[in-house]
């Protein structure tokens, strides 16, 4: 049996529940539990603090765990990172007060500033070979210059609504994160092929994330043309219609691609254009 935490309450929870549903793994939690078995693979979830999974793990109370990689950058815990999940993607950033004349990190030179992420703010510094002083607080972190208790703050933002509505500008990237899938150094052998079957149940649901299923129709004069648009997994596949001289195409098509590619597909003759959402997709 396998040990996987999530996080109880926050960012990372509905998107990880969200992924097991869609690997096939039922977990019922509706009394709200904090340890659950799955249904119908050898899975415990536990219900946890995002910011205790990584030592949890570190420490082998726990088999694997989704965390950010934020938190793997700030407590540089001796885990092994298993797969980006692709969600809860953010950057960690320093912002200052829009008012703030800033040109360059040195800017931030004896500056005092508020940050949850006082590890990873330091190792940001001191490659920068800048000396500021740091203040540790728990949340809220973006009042703190207004508040006048820091001159910038180091905080992770997403569409950065909250920096714009605190009156605040990002000035420097330190890094970008998403939501990984982590796993302690030590998992018995059967526990590692629990892993392994979950591993790919997940990548099967991320290669399909973004690409959708292209059927068309066309001349069969244009089949060439089109194909070259639509190279798909390996090539589409090209089916005869009942109508003489025409074919119907199929294929996989990113969405960005389909946009993209959708004026170039009509010019070349395709009608009767069909998009529809893959749900798994095996390589
Ligand atoms: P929280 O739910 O606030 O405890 O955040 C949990 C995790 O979600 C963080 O450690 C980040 O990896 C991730 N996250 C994604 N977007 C954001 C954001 N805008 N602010 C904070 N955390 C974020």
């Amino acid at each position: 049996m396998l040990k996987l935490a999530i996080q109880k309450s926050g960012r990372l929870k509905d998107d990880s529940i969200a992924l097991l549903k869609e690997c096939g793994i039922k977990i019922d939690n509706r009394r709200n539990q904090l340890k659950v078995r799955a249904n119908n693979f050898p899975l415990e979830v536990l219900f946890l603090r995002n910011s205790d999974i990584p030592g949890f793990i570190e420490n082998g109370n726990v088999d694997i765990g989704v965390t950010g990689e934020n938190l793997l950058y700030e407590k540089s815990p001796d885990v092994l990172e298993v797969l980006k999940l692709g969600f809860a993607s953010c950057r960690l950033s320093i912002a200052v007060p829009n008012l703030m004349d800033y040109a360059s990190v040195n800017d931030l030179a004896g500056k005092n500033i508020a940050t949850s992420y006082p590890n990873s703010l330091k190792k940001y510094l001191s490659s920068a070979g800048v000396s500021a002083q740091i203040s540790e607080i728990s949340g809220s972190v973006e009042i703190a210059p207004g508040m006048g208790l820091a001159d910038a703050v180091c905080d992770l933002v997403s569409s950065g609504n909250t920096l714009f509505t605190n009156g605040l500008k990002e000035v420097e990237l330190i890094l970008k994160s998403q939501a990984v899938l982590i796993s302690s150094t030590e998992l018995n052998p059967d526990n590692k092929e629990i892993l392994e079957q979950l591993t790919f149940r997940i990548n099967s649901v991320l290669n399909a994330k973004n690409k959708n299923y292209i059927l068309l129709n066309c001349p069969n004069e244009k089949i060439e043309e089109i194909s070259n648009l639509l190279p798909g997994m390996r090539s589409p596949s090209v089916l005869p219609l009942q109508q003489t001289g025409w074919s119907s195409l199929h294929s996989v098509i990113e969405e960005t691609q389909f946009w993209e590619s959708i004026n170039q597909l009509r010019n070349a003759g395709a009608e009767g254009i069909l998009i529809i959402p893959i749900k798994k997709m095996i390589l």
